[in-house]
């Protein structure tokens, strides 16, 4: 499992550090919905809106 589930396989997904050195994992759907979280609990085991980042060929 990666740190963050199944958002480390998401393009919605964008991590973020912190002045500390830590690093989080950010929704952007939630920057466009205020009813979905910007920071969900991790890891995500499922979601509805996964979306699969698109792989070089
Ligand atoms: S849409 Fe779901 S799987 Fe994708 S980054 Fe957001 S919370 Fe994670």
């Amino acid at each position: 499992m990666t740190p963050f589930g199944l958002c480390d396989r998401c393009r919605h997904q964008r991590l973020v550090t912190s002045g500390r050195g830590s690093t989080f994992s950010m929704c952007e759907r939630g920057l466009q919905d205020p009813d979905w979280p910007k920071y969900p609990p991790m890891p995500v085991l499922r979601c509805p809106r996964f979306a699969p980042r698109q792989e070089p060929d």
